[in-house]
């Protein structure tokens, strides 16, 4: 996980987390208070790691398989999820 480059207070899961979900929102250190952005490769990796599994799925099983959508749904996507706060960068605002 990133760590505030001012006064070294690790960003927690659930801050970038909610940061993501808020479609990039910035993000407050929790100690010193200075805003961070999320880094324009970050933006393209966290797009790409959501929606590649999900058209991988749509054009290499023809004919949709159940399975591959349902391995995507509850496997790939969960775990794109949480791994996601760890591969994202933040930079100062
Ligand atoms: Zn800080």
């Amino acid at each position: 996980m990133q760590t505030c480059e001012v006064c070294r207070t690790p960003f927690t899961w659930k801050q970038v987390t909610k940061s993501l979900l808020a479609a990039y929102k910035p993000i407050s250190c929790r100690t010193c208070g200075n805003r961070y952005k999320v880094q324009f490769l970050s933006r393209v990796l966290a797009s790409l790691l959501v929606f590649g599994p999900i058209f991988m799925a749509i054009l290499f099983s023809r004919p949709i398989s159940t399975q591959m959508l349902i391995f995507v749904a509850f496997i790939v996507l969960p775990s794109v999820f949480v791994a996601l706060p760890y591969l994202i960068r933040y930079r100062i605002a």
